[in-house]
């Protein structure tokens, strides 16, 4: 293990000091996922972290080739929900008292490089981010000190007194709710709930608009924060050209976060025809998780809990249905860290077994994610774009499981995996 991880880290130091270095990576096919369709052959030619030519007449010299017979590329995949500071893990209820910042931000690092082993090159983490675990975590990939994915932190969701996201079942006293930590209530706490997370270099907003299933709050569903309040936050993170999450399970907070100008509804698990319309309608984005209906081992939950989960499940694979006849933008989450990291893949096989089709479900990690975060310069594989590549030994289009088990990636040019 040790050996491995070492190995990982000079090939990473190595590519770094490589630096200029051209590589050409030579695949059967690559997947085009804006026209849908494979291309074949693969050469990608990748300069200065970016892809500087696909197919070429012409390859340049002295590049260094790789070769990846039998394989197809796709873009680097995006996972726009993930933890990367959580872990549904004994004892996982009272971390928020016992944890350090420094333990939420260490307990990310070998997540971090799970994820992007997986295929995983940007990835958002919605808000478990305590201290701002996410934000130092993210500075620590981007100064190559670990690998990782790129990250969009959003340091702490904000919550209501009370609410989903709130630190609750403790004694009063034992962290006292307050804005700087995302629980903020009212329309002037809001606002300042979120320019402080901005000020410490959230990259994207989370608010948790309804009650949730891993809190001891009441009904699952029950919308936590007001309209004026979603609107408040919504517009705020808006101004600071940023784009805002909000979590949401019931059908009223879902509707009310789209009609307040929220992009997107994370889990939006009872999603009704009408929830459904105001939605498209708004051409706001759902998150929606289907792996983590068979991820989570309801029987491990403490009773209230398993009661809220065992309830949404049938309304989750329903309401995936429902975006889809619908047409929604539908980006790819998973939630991950509910469930092991590095596992985020297991979504996609979900999502075509509740009724999607391999190209839908890889566009959604792609172009629809990509769009959500507001990046045009990843998530197909075209000159000028961000050399973020992964392998896959096959066809996922005829086979969506090979994304579970992805060979090569790389990342800005730096190759991180090849097998
Ligand atoms: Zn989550």
């Amino acid at each position: 293990m040790l050996m491995r991880a070492s190995a990982l880290i000079l090939s990473q130091l190595l590519a770094v000091a490589a630096g200029a270095e051209t590589i050409v990576v030579k695949a059967d096919r690559y997947l085009d996922v804006v026209a849908g369709r494979h291309v074949s052959p693969a050469v990608v030619v990748v300069e200065g972290g970016r892809i500087a030519a696909v197919n070429p007449a012409v390859l340049p010299d002295g590049a260094r080739v790789v070769e990846l017979p039998g394989h197809t590329l796709l873009p680097g995949l995006m996972d726009a929900h993930v933890h990367l500071n959580y872990e549904l893990a004994e004892g996982w209820e009272t971390e928020p008292v016992r944890f350090t910042t420094g333990d939420f931000a260490l307990r990310g690092v070998p997540n971090a490089r799970q994820t992007l082993l997986a295929g995983f090159t940007t990835v958002r983490d919605v808000g478990t981010g305590y201290g701002f675990a996410d934000v130092a975590l993210m500075h620590a990939i981007d100064r190559g000190w670990v690998p990782g994915p790129r990250v969009i932190p959003a340091g702490h969701a904000l919550s209501t007194t009370g609410g989903h996201c709130d630190i609750t079942g403790f004694a009063p006293g034992i962290e006292p709710p307050h804005y700087l930590s995302g629980v903020a209530d009212g329309v002037d706490a809001v606002l300042k709930a979120v320019r402080y997370q901005v000020k410490h270099g959230a990259k994207v907003i989370k608010i948790c608009a309804t009650a949730g299933v891993l809190s001891f709050e009441g009904p699952v569903g029950a919308q936590q924060y007001s309209d004026a309040e979603l609107r408040a936050a919504a517009e705020e993170t808006h101004r600071h050209g940023l784009r805002i999450a909000a979590h949401a399970h019931g059908t009223e907070g879902i509707i009310a976060a789209s009609r307040a100008g929220i992009d997107s509804i994370e889990h939006n698990s009872i999603m009704t025809e009408e929830a459904a319309r105001v939605l498209k309608q708004n051409g706001t984005f759902v998150v929606p998780n289907l792996y983590l209906i068979e991820a989570i081992d309801v029987s491990t939950l403490p009773p209230a809990l398993a009661a809220k989960q065992t309830f949404l499940i049938p309304r989750v694979s329903e309401s995936f249905r429902r975006s889809l006849a619908h047409g929604l933008k539908v980006a790819f989450g998973t939630d991950a860290g509910v469930f092991p990291h590095g596992l985020n893949a297991k979504e996609f096989t979900a999502r075509v077994h509740y009724g999607d089709t391999p190209l839908h479900a890889i566009r959604s990690a792609t172009l629809v994610t990509a769009e959500l975060f507001g990046t045009p310069d990843r998530g197909r594989i075209e000159p000028g774009l961000l050399a973020d590549l992964i392998a896959v030994a096959g066809d996922p289009l005829t086979d969506i499981r090979l994304l579970e088990d992805v060979r090569f990636v790389m990342k800005g040019g730096v190759i991180y995996k090849q097998r």
